[in-house]
């Protein structure tokens, strides 16, 4: 049962097309490294292609019909694209989702301090990384800041070739004996990840004159206090361009690839949708899947359970009951990373059952750990229908799990969709170097898990 790789088949035309969608994909990742600046770029790609904000419609109380474009977004870090079918609600909806969280250093509320001459802004790691990764790198700062009086600044630093980067240092070779000897989880401890900012002290200052430097830059460049920080989010990436790897160029490396590239890939798939689709299409792309799926933003929060009810009013009428309905009766793909196979790593993996680069896009019945625990799994009649519409619409596809079983494990927001009892699958790109600063993709797999997602919208149900 060994998939074919997916380059393999294309022709002339497939590999211009398959091409400039890598080429838009690193736009879209340059251009999104936050799960608001993901947001902001959804709500352009949607709004230049008709769309309209969902908000504005329940407004002016008006009707949505079939082959209507909406939008909606929650607290600027999770949004929502639909396109009505000419099925009822109470049908079901053919949903793609995916995260545009990724794991990364935030600033703390209480993060700048001045030590032996160096300006450092304290750090608090989000989601699963290997810290001894983070050290050493040019990194940037993206994120907002909330001033007392209602304004928002936007802050992206260490992007521009111009910009000055910053970054956590690391102890030199020479004097690491000790360090060389501690296992890797402890190489680099949480409270090491220390951003240092700044090495010149300000004129005429004694005390924390290099702080006060620092300060100084921030209260001129965008009127910061240093009191500001206490309603900021500021999140510390890798800074600079994702960049085509290998030299055939067949792949990319990228920063948040995880899950920025199924993010795009469903965007993609339903800018694509041609025709008023049967079912109402949607795509949902959660914040804070990589800690829980947690807060106002995560998966577990109500925002898209209200949309699809703010639809129905919209749309007839509200009614409890029919909105469960709609619930159970969707489908999903739950759009996530997969492990890809790591030849270097082959002993973490199965290879029966493993996710290999360029060889489409994967779908996991199951996730979890040891037993399947914490697993959605889903139904084999779904997996049979899935197979259907791949083959029909001649998509590369390939099935994995996370690894061997007993190695490790992971979630995706599929087991919280699946709540509502609508038949839900993890369906994702392989990644190589998961959750590391930069990773790998294939683009082939991107390719594919356009085409997949495209399909599943048309003829899922
Ligand atoms: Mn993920
Ligand atoms: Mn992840």
């Amino acid at each position: 049962m060994e998939r074919k790789n997916a380059w393999k088949s294309y022709n002339e035309e497939e590999r211009t097309s398959l091409f400039g969608l890598g080429e838009r994909y690193r736009e879209f990742l340059n251009n999104g490294k936050t799960e608001r600046e993901c947001v902001k770029q959804g709500v352009e790609m949607a709004k230049a292609r008709g769309y309209r904000d969902l908000a504005d419609l329940i407004a002016a109380k008006e009707a949505v019909k079939p082959g209507d474009k909406l939008y909606s977004v929650c607290m600027d870090k999770a949004i929502m694209l639909f396109v009505m079918g000419e099925e009822p609600l109470e049908k079901g909806l053919n949903i793609v989702g995916a995260h545009i969280d990724s794991p990364r250093m935030d600033l703390k509320q209480n993060p700048l301090y001045e030590d032996s001459d160096l300006a450092y802004l304290d750090t608090h790691y989000y989601g699963g990384i290997k810290k001894y990764q983070w050290v050493t790198l040019p990194l940037a700062l993206h994120g907002v800041v909330a001033k007392k009086d209602g304004s928002l600044v936007q802050i992206v630093i260490g992007e521009d070739e111009n910009d000055p980067v910053v970054g956590v240092s690391d102890l030199l070779i020479h004097l690491s004996g000790d360090q060389m000897q501690k296992k890797a989880a402890e190489v680099i401890s949480g409270e090491d990840l220390d951003l240092i900012v700044g090495g010149a002290p300000l004129e005429g200052e004694d005390k924390d004159a290099v702080k006060a430097g620092v300060l100084k830059l921030l209260r001129d460049k965008y009127g910061i206090e240093e009191e500001d920080f206490l309603s900021a989010e500021i999140e510390v990436v890798p800074a600079g361009r994702a960049r085509d790897f290998g030299l055939d160029r067949s792949m990319i490396l990228g920063y948040g690839h995880d899950d920025r590239v199924c993010a795009f890939a469903a965007m993609e798939a339903l800018f694509s949708l041609k025709e008023t689709p049967k079912y109402t299409c949607c795509c949902l792309f959660a914040d804070k899947e990589e800690i829980g799926s947690v807060g106002a933003t995560g998966m577990r929060a109500h925002y898209f359970e209200n949309a699809v009810a703010e639809l129905m009013g919209l749309t007839g009428g509200y009614d409890g009951l029919v909105l469960r309905r709609a619930l159970a009766n969707s489908r999903m793909l739950s759009c996530d990373v997969s492990a890809g196979f790591d030849p270097s790593y082959a002993g973490a993996f199965e290879k029966k059952n493993a996710a290999f680069l360029g060889r489409g896009v994967c779908f996991n019945k199951f996730t979890g750990s040891r037993g399947k625990s914490g697993s959605n799994d889903a139904n084999a009649e779904f997996i049979g229908q899935l197979r259907r519409i791949m083959d029909d619409a001649n998509v590369a596809f390939q099935t994995a799990e996370l690894g061997k079983v007993d190695v490790g494990g992971g979630g995706t927001i599929a087991y919280i969709c699946a709540l509502y009892g609508m038949n839900v699958i993890d369906s994702g790109v392989a990644v190589l170097s998961m959750h590391a600063p930069w990773e790998i993709i294939n683009k082939a797999d991107l390719y594919e898990a356009v085409k997949a997602y495209a399909a599943f919208m048309k003829k899922a149900g």
